[in-house]
């Protein structure tokens, strides 16, 4: 038999829960190979046998097509002398102690299912937990692997014989799709609102007919509740900011599809694919008209934060009809800062005093997951948020590194873990300043470690000592007798940009860091920093002019006293022509001078953030901010495209002399120039800062990468502007594309240079 060869194919990656084994079971029965498939607790093992022309086509095939959702990371192959097998079967899945797997995002609905839920013959139409095996819950729902229906919140529904015989059957598009389900035997929906319960189809039509009129609902959704309401009610928008405590910042808006988008905004052909995406995350888009709704949804926005329908709820939820909302505001459900409820008990109590009605149903959440948020940027994705339809999907790296647990940063947080040639970021946890987020970041560390088996041998944390998560950190090194590492803030930002591009050599980049905090090595309020480095090592050769922060970080709420604060450093006058001397009152100005004059809860800093907040109120924009970053985004939506000119900026000795720019910005105001100008001129000084000490570095040590990161890099006219210079001058510039530039991404950073550390 010379025509009967057989090979044994081990494959990691995302290859579980993604429709892998029918797709390997359609493919082998197709080519007429026997043999066997199985899900093992690190991957998938196959044998076939049968003629070796089939078997090499097999392999092609699984390498080159395989099923849409899955992630294949490594295939190893091996040539055996098979048995005679009498037909290909699908195994009994087998699992060992301590292997573990990648495990799937959440996945929006797919297009198949999306024709069902509509289709009036179907037996799932339009039940609002319509499934299969590439598209649905997954990460949200899962307590344990192995992926299998038991682990899952959905262990308590009990499948239909229907339902049954479609997951068993390996031709069928449900062929273990753990979380399948059915209006017989899966989750209802339910509908509360005034004391009234309507269920299933009833609830969908209630809880539209309360959209319409006026009312906020909460929603429950993959990874959590979400608040709901007519956007282009103004009522409601404004109920819904006061009852959330949200004064200004963006809600995210939700359209029912592609076309309703782009009626408010310019998309572009990869915002939409991204829009459209099996991750469905919330894009920022340029705003396309001047539309009233924006006015209470994204006040001050130039841009817009849209997504489209991910869930059979959702789209049921937003179906057209005349009459009804073109957009939903859909915020994450909590109030102000605290993580997003996610369950049933929790989401009655905490968002009781908000939502007038509940849209719940009873497939339990497992893991708490907000919405993704995404820009594109020259066509490439730059995430601002990694969470729902990304995390837990690991960033493979191009070496093996130790098994390390890091803690992330005190805001934005996220942690992560590196075992073998995986990075494990956390979806978003928040910021680490309230008790529920403090449990949720706990719960999580907890529930990574036990479903990828990990347990670190070493814990990095940020240098701040008071952040949460670095006490966590210590303590957890002193309890596990694990060796600690503390990471300065900005190298950590240097470190994720690399660990982003997989920059794999020892060799120094110049780090452009820019962001609005972190504590530096000297104890000081870092935060714009020119640096030199790689993962292990790291040199501060510029950072700018220190100015003082009366209040420390509790000053980013007053970019007036910021302002003021700047102008005093510089020895200017407070004269009562400046917006930011009328924003305050005489004894509040007395107050801030004798607070900075004798150093009262007044730190040094040297904030790129602060400038920007500064500038933002020098010049009349904005003077007292309700969320972080308002000002400085606020001075660049008014950024005049078109003007060319900077601002004089000297470089001292490692100093960038940033009061320079006081007087020239005085001057301007005070000769009417439009804040249009102004803005342009200050973002265009500071790029071509960046540049000069790019420039200057490189005559020094012939490094021509310069690595941009911090969140300051969300400004995307500095961005653009920045880049454009470093290219021109033939630099090789290295910005974010799969993990935050803002603190969400400290953790994975944090990781490379303990790495690096422990090699050491
Ligand atoms: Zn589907
Ligand atoms: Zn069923
Ligand atoms: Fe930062």
């Amino acid at each position: 038999m010379t025509d009967y060869s057989g090979s044994r194919i081990h494959i990691t990656g995302i290859v579980q829960g993604v429709g892998f084994r029918p797709f390997i079971y359609n493919l082998a029965t197709s080519l007429d190979l026997k043999g066997w498939v199985v899900n093992t607790s690190n991957g998938v093992d196959i044998e076939v046998a049968g003629s070796p022309a089939c078997i090499s086509q097999f392999i092609n095939k699984l390498r080159n097509n395989p099923p849409p959702l899955a992630r294949i990371d490594n295939i190893n192959i091996l040539e055996i002398t098979p048995p005679i097998f009498s037909d290909f079967i699908i195994r009994e899945s087998e699992f060992q102690p301590g292997e573990y797997l990648p495990v799937s995002p959440d996945v929006s609905i797919c297009p198949d299912c999306r024709k069902e839920l509509f289709n009036p013959q179907d037996r799932r139409y339009r039940y609002p937990f319509i499934n299969c095996t590439n598209c649905g819950p997954r990460f949200t729902i899962i307590k344990d692997i192995p992926y299998d229906r038991p682990k899952t919140t959905m262990a308590n529904f009990k499948m239909c014989p229907e339902c049954l015989s479609e997951y068993q059957n390996p031709s069928d598009r449900r062929f273990h799709a753990q979380p399948i389900a059915c209006p017989v035997c899966g989750p209802q929906l339910q509908f509360t609102m005034d004391k009234n319960i309507s269920i299933g189809e009833d609830a969908i039509q209630s809880a539209r007919n309360a959209l319409v009129s006026g009312k906020i609902l909460a929603v429950k959704g993959l990874g959590g509740y979400h608040l709901a309401c007519d956007a282009s009610n103004k009522k409601a928008v404004e109920n819904l900011r006061n009852r959330k405590k949200r004064s200004d910042k963006p809600f995210a808006l939700m359209a029912y599809n592609l076309e309703q988008v782009q009626q408010f905004a310019l998309v572009s052909p990869a915002e939409s694919e991204l829009l459209e995406s099996p991750q469905h995350p919330v894009v920022i888009l340029k705003k396309k008209i001047k539309h009233t709704i924006f006015d209470q949804t994204a006040p001050g926005q130039n841009s817009l934060g849209f997504m489209l329908p991910y869930t059979p709820l959702h789209l049921l939820l937003l179906e057209p009809e005349s009459g009804f909302p073109e957009v939903l505001v859909m915020t994450s459900g909590n109030v102000s800062e605290e993580p997003i409820a996610y369950s049933d008990e929790e989401a009655f109590s905490r968002l009781h005093g908000i939502a007038d009605g509940f849209l719940i149903h009873d497939r339990p959440i497992h893991t708490r997951v907000d919405d993704s948020v995404c820009r594109i940027f020259k066509e490439n994705l730059y995430p601002i948020r990694r969470s729902r339809g990304y995390a837990p999907e690991p960033i493979r790296y191009n070496r093996s590194l130790p098994q390390i647990l890091a803690c992330g940063a005190e805001l934005k947080n996220t942690f992560a873990f590196s075992k073998d040639k995986y990075i494990f970021i956390s979806h978003h946890i928040g910021d680490l300043e309230n008790y529920e987020t403090l449990k949720s970041f706990e719960n999580g560390i907890e529930h990574y470690k036990q479903l990828f088996r990990l347990s670190p041998a070493a814990i990095a944390v940020d240098l701040h000592p008071d952040y949460l998560s670095t006490k966590y950190g210590l303590s957890e090194s002193f309890a596990k007798h694990l060796p600690l590492v503390s990471v300065q803030h900005h190298h950590a930002h240097l470190a994720s940009c690399l660990a982003d591009n997989l920059w794999s050599s020892n060799e120094s980049v110049i780090g452009l860091i820019f962001d609005g905090t972190g504590y530096g090595t000297d104890g000081k309020i870092w935060g714009g920093e020119i640096l030199v480095g790689n993962c292990s090592v790291f040199q501060r050769y510029y950072h700018l002019r220190e100015t003082p922060l009366p209040g420390g970080d509790t000053a980013i709420r007053n970019p007036s006293k910021i302002a003021l604060s700047q102008l005093f450093a510089a020895g200017i006058d407070w004269d009562p022509d400046l917006p930011p001397v009328q924003a305050l009152c005489a004894e509040e100005r007395t107050l801030l001078k004798s607070q900075i004059t004798h150093l009262i809860n007044t730190p040094q800093t040297t904030s790129m953030g602060r400038l920007f907040d500064a500038v933002s109120a020098l010049i009349g924009i904005r003077q007292r901010a309700t969320y972080e970053g308002q000002a400085a985004i606020e001075l660049e939506n008014l950024c005049d495209p078109d003007e060319t000119s900077t601002y004089d900026l000297s470089l001292g000795n490692g100093v960038v002399e940033i009061l320079d720019l006081y007087p020239q910005i005085i001057q301007d105001y005070r000769k009417g120039v439009k804040k249009e100008i102004i803005s342009a001129r200050f973002h265009n000084t500071i790029a071509q800062i960046c540049k000069s000490v790019a420039q200057e570095i490189r005559e020094l040590t012939n490094i021509n990468t310069v690595a941009l990161s911090g969140g300051v890099w969300q400004n995307m006219t500095l961005l653009t502007k920045t880049l454009h210079l470093l290219q021109n001058q033939g630099f090789f510039p290295l910005i974010h594309h799969n993990i935050p530039t803002n603190d969400g991404g400290i953790s994975i950073g944090q990781i490379m240079v303990a790495a690096s550390k422990l090699k050491n």
